[in-house]
C-alpha cells in the first residue's frame, strides 16, 4: 500500500485507488491511498514548523544528506527503473535513464547546498559596505504531472532542500509508486521529520490545499496549461513566489542540406520515444520541399520497424499510452487531424498486444498546414505532423507560430542557418542536429509563452527560485 508521508509516519488516508499497468491493465501495480485536504493541510503546517531546524542543521549536513539520497537512488536503479516502467509505460531503457538522472539531479544539488553565494561590494555611500545573500524561502510546495515520475520530483525536491527550504510534495496521482519509493529513500537519509512530507491525493483537494495554504512561500508546478494557469491565479491573489513549467508544441526544422540520417533518428526519437508524452517531444517536423519526400518515406520505413510493445520487452522501442483518458484524447487528435485535410502515412490506429493495453501506433500526418488545431495543440502522445515549407525563411516563421516556446531544434549542416535559428527560435532551449527532447541536470530548463513562467529549473539557476535575495548594508 502507497501512502502519505507526514511529520516521519506513514499515515493512512481516506480513499483507496488502484494503479494499473499501462502495458497491462490486468497487472495491478498496487494500491494507493489518497489522504484529503486537512490532512494536507496538517503536512503542510509540520512543513512549516521544520523550517527553523531544517535551515540550522547547515550546509554541510544538507549536503551529505542529498548525497546519501542520490547515492541510494542509483543502487537501487534497477528495481525503481522497472517499477516507473511499469506504471507510467516508458520503455525500460527510459524508465533506468530516469532513475539515474534523478540520482545524479540530487548529488548535483549535494554540491550546489554548500556553494550557495553571494556577493560584496562598495554602497555609493563611502564607509558603506554592501552585501548581498541567498537567503531559504521557507516551506515549497511541490506539484508534478505522471510523465516523469522520479526526475520532475527530484529536479524539484532536491534544489528546495538544497537551499534550506522544507518540501511539501503532490505526485501526480497515475505514478504513486514511484513517488512511494522515492520517498522512502529520502526517509532513510537522516532528514529531520517534517522537513519532506509527501501528500497524495486528488488535484482538486491536495493540489488545490497547496497552493491556497499561506503557510507555502512559493509553489513549483509542472503539467498541463489549464492547470498551470489555475495554480498562477491562486498564487497571485496571495502574492506567493510561483514556477510553471507547462507544455510544448515543439518544432523541428529539417532543411534540404540536413543529414538524412541524423535527421530521422532526430525526428523518430523526438516525437516518439516515451510515447510522446513529453513537454519536449518534436510534435511539428518543418521540412523543406528538397527533402521532405525522401525524409517522409526514410522515417515512416523507421517508423514501421519500431517495435512498440509491452514497456518491459526486452527490445520494446514504444510503450503504451499512459492511460484510457490520454488514449481517448490521442485518438479524438487523429479524427481531428483527418478532418482538417491532413493524410495520416503511418500509424493511426491502436495495436493489440499478448497483453491488454493503451497500444497506438507511432502516427505521422503529412499535407498539414500550420494553423491547423493538430500544429497548435498540444497532444501528447505519439502525433507528430509533417509540414512541407519552401525555404528556411518559412521554416523559422512556422517553428515561431504557436502559443508555446519550449523547446526546437534544426537540422542542417549550414553554419549559417544553424547560427541564425539559435538566434531568432523564440523557444527557451535549441538544439542543433539533436532531438528536441533530452536535457541536461546542470543546466536551466525552461521556455517562454505558455510553456513556462518564472525562473528556470535545474542547474544553478534553481537559486532563483529557490532563494529569496537579501541585500544588507553595513556601516562601522
Ligand atoms: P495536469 O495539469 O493534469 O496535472 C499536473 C499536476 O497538477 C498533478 O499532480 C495534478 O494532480 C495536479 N493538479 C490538478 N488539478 C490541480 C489543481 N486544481 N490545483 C493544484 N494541482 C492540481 O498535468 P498531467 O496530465 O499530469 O501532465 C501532463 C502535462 O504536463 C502536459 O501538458 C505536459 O506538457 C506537461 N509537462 C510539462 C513539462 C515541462 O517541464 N514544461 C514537463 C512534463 C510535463
Amino acid at each position: 500500500m502507497n501512502r502519505s508521508y507526514i511529520g516521519g509516519d506513514w499515515v493512512e488516508g481516506k480513499s483507496v485507488l488502484k494503479n494499473l499497468n499501462p502495458s497491462d491493465i490486468n497487472d495491478c501495480v498496487g494500491e494507493f491511498e489518497c489522504i484529503d485536504q486537512s490532512q494536507t493541510n496538517e503536512a503542510i503546517q509540520v512543513a512549516s514548523d521544520a523550517t527553523t531546524d531544517w535551515q540550522e542543521i547547515g550546509i554541510h549536513r544538507r549536503a551529505e544528506i542529498l548525497d546519501s539520497i542520490g547515492s541510494k537512488i542509483l543502487e537501487r536503479k534497477d528495481e525503481l527503473g522497472t517499477l516507473l516502467s511499469r506504471e507510467e509505460g516508458k520503455t525500460l531503457p527510459e524508465g533506468l535513464g530516469e532513475v539515474e538522472r534523478a540520482g545524479h539531479i540530487f548529488k548535483f544539488f549535494a554540491g550546489e547546498a554548500v556553494r550557495i553565494s553571494g556577493s560584496s561590494m562598495d554602497s555609493v555611500r563611502y564607509g558603506v559596505d554592501v552585501e548581498i545573500s541567498r537567503e531559504p524561502l521557507g516551506l515549497v510546495g511541490i506539484i508534478t504531472p505522471w510523465n516523469f515520475p522520479i526526475a520532475i520530483p527530484a529536479w524539484k525536491i532536491a534544489p528546495a532542500l538544497a537551499y534550506g527550504n522544507t518540501v511539501v510534495f503532490k505526485p501526480a496521482g497515475l505514478v504513486p509508486a514511484s513517488a512511494h519509493a522515492l520517498t522512502e529513500i529520502i526517509s532513510e537519509s537522516g532528514l529531520p521529520s517534517g522537513v519532506f512530507n509527501l501528500v497524495m491525493g486528488s488535484g482538486s483537494e491536495v493540489g488545490a490545499a497547496i497552493v491556497e495554504s499561506p503557510l507555502i512561500s512559493a509553489v513549483t508546478f509542472t503539467g498541463s496549461v489549464e492547470t498551470g494557469r489555475d495554480v498562477l491565479v491562486k498564487t497571485a491573489e496571495r502574492q506567493a513566489k510561483v514556477q510553471l513549467e507547462m507544455g510544448g508544441k515543439n518544432p523541428l526544422v529539417i532543411l534540404d542540406d540536413a543529414d538524412l540520417d541524423i535527421a530521422v533518428e532526430c525526428a523518430l526519437n523526438g516525437a516518439f520515444y516515451s510515447t510522446g508524452q513529453r513537454c519536449t517531444a518534436s510534435s511539428r517536423l518543418i521540412v523543406t520541399s528538397g527533402i521532405h519526400d525522401h525524409f517522409v518515406t526514410r522515417l515512416v520505413e523507421r517508423m514501421e520497424k519500431m517495435k512498440v510493445d509491452h514497456a518491459l520487452e526486452p527490445g520494446t522501442e514504444m510503450g503504451p499510452v499512459v492511460d484510457e483518458t490520454q488514449l481517448k484524447q490521442d485518438l479524438e487528435y487523429l479524427e481531428i487531424g483527418r478532418s482538417e485535410g491532413a493524410e495520416i502515412v503511418s500509424g493511426g490506429i491502436q495495436l493489440e498486444r499478448k497483453t491488454k493495453g493503451y497500444y497506438l501506433a507511432p502516427t505521422l500526418f503529412t499535407e498539414t498546414s500550420n494553423n491547423m488545431r493538430i500544429n497548435q495543440e498540444e497532444i501528447f502522445g505519439p502525433i507528430a505532423t509533417v509540414l512541407k515549407v519552401k525555404d528556411y525563411e518559412e521554416a523559422l516563421s512556422a517553428a515561431n507560430d504557436t502559443s508555446f516556446g519550449l523547446s526546437a531544434g534544426i537540422c542542417t549542416n549550414s553554419l549559417k542557418y544553424s547560427r541564425h535559428f539559435r538566434h531568432k527560435s523564440e523557444a527557451g532551449m535549441v538544439m542543433v542536429n539533436l532531438p528536441t527532447a533530452g536535457v541536461d541536470y546542470h543546466v536551466p530548463f525552461g521556455g517562454r509563452r505558455n510553456s513556462s513562467f518564472g525562473p528556470r529549473e535545474q542547474g544553478q539557476a534553481a537559486a532563483q527560485f529557490y532563494t529569496a535575495t537579501k541585500t544588507a548594508y553595513i556601516s562601522s
